[in-house]
């Protein structure tokens, strides 16, 4: 398929405006959708075909259908911007793209090319352009996926299946302003094993992860801190999120992540940030840290500031670790000045009030006159 592939059906009966717009002031996350959504078939005989943008609407499906069953299920998460200028943009698509071929990959499932994932947003963010926030906490978060369809049970990879696109705004993820988490060092379960889907975002991935979140929850805290599964004593991620280590202080401050070790998501605002904190003068450093590192150097002072990254809550600080045996706090519980920097920075060359010098906006919709 090449460029302007994806015929248009506009829906006869958007939201009026009035009821977008008080949506839009409170939207919450993943609570209400856009009018339209693009869809793609695939199938063995014919490859991608099909694509469409139509109404927002329900799907039916056959109860055999293969991926409820066997769970060939992938999905991405990216948000689209409304700028100071009044243009819209994403945050580096192809880096969606490119991980949702890869993802496609570990399912033995077939890759969308890049082209028309990006086109795909494209489309659907300039016909939904109306639901892009205007405030800097707000965004319109895009939600492609891709299942099997076909109908059957027998345990191979699909001959069928079907990739969709949605969008629903998102507001503030700290309506109160940002607020540490408190986090459950999970001993008793694990998220990703070496060889396994870790790397991969699939749908199976966060149903594995929701009894270590029930458990964090049960123990006071907010999100689980995943360890590796071998050895069950080095960090890996936080939730669905990656996480960032902040030793020392002021300019001589050393930012660090966890590496990519194959059993981690490796996350766009992950690698954005390496960069634009090496960009605002720092050291920054991809190492391995285990638990007692962690506690230890907190105790020490070494570690002054820990957070989270992912694209829904941009970068979220964390307050207090605790697990079966300790319990510590984190940069006396308060968000640091160096995650307040970051996040601040990252926000606003995403909603372009500052320069991008990496070329990491995708304008979809020219700026207002
Ligand atoms: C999606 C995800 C992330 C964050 O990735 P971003 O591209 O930064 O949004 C981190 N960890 C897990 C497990 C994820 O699924």
């Amino acid at each position: 398929m090449t460029s302007s592939t994806i015929a248009i059906t506009r829906s006869a009966s958007p939201l009026p405006d009035d009821q977008r717009e008080t949506i839009l002031d409170n939207p919450g996350f993943g609570k209400y959708f856009t009018d339209h959504m693009v869809q793609i078939k695939w199938t063995v005989d014919r490859g991608w075909h099909e694509a469409e943008l139509v109404p927002y609407g329900p799907i039916t499906m056959d109860p055999a259908t293969n991926s409820i069953h066997y769970g060939q299920s992938i999905f991405e998460g990216l948000k689209a911007y409304r700028r100071v200028d009044g243009s819209i943009a994403t945050f580096r698509p192809l880096e969606n793209a490119r991980r949702f071929q890869r993802s496609a990959a570990r399912l033995a499932m077939p890759g969308l090319p890049e082209e028309l994932f990006i086109e795909a947003i494209e489309t659907l963010v300039t016909v939904d352009q109306e639901w892009v926030p205007d405030d800097i906490e707000k965004s319109l978060y895009l939600r492609p996926f891709m299942f099997s369809t076909e109908v059957g049970l027998g345990v191979r990879p699909a001959n069928e299946y079907l990739f969709l696109l949605i969008a629903s705004p998102a507001g503030a993820y700290f309506p109160g302003g940002v607020k540490p988490v408190d986090v459950w060092l999970s001993k008793e379960y694990v998220r990703a094993a070496p060889g396994g889907t870790g790397e991969a975002k699939c749908a199976g991935n966060y149903a594995a992860s929701l009894l270590a979140q029930a458990q964090a929850i049960a123990n006071q805290c907010d999100q689980v801190v995943w360890l590796d599964a071998i050895e069950r004593y080095w960090i890996e991620e936080m939730g669905g999120m990656n996480l960032y280590f902040v030793h020392g202080s002021g300019d001589s401050a050393r930012i660090t992540t966890p590496p990519l070790t194959g059993s981690l998501l490796p996350g766009v605002t992950r690698e954005s940030l390496l960069q634009v904190a090496q960009d605002l003068g720092y050291a920054v450093g991809q190492e391995r840290i285990n638990v007692d590192q962690w506690r230890e150097g907190n105790a020490s002072g070494d570690i002054t500031e820990v957070f989270a990254c992912g694209t829904a809550a941009v970068i979220t600080p964390v307050g207090k670790v605790k697990s079966t045996d300790a319990t510590w706090e984190v940069g006396a519980g308060q968000s640091g000045p160096v995650t307040l920097q970051l996040r601040d920075e990252l926000l606003q060359i995403q909603h372009g009030s500052r320069p991008d010098p990496h070329g990491w906006m995708h304008q979809i919709v020219a700026p207002t006159a």
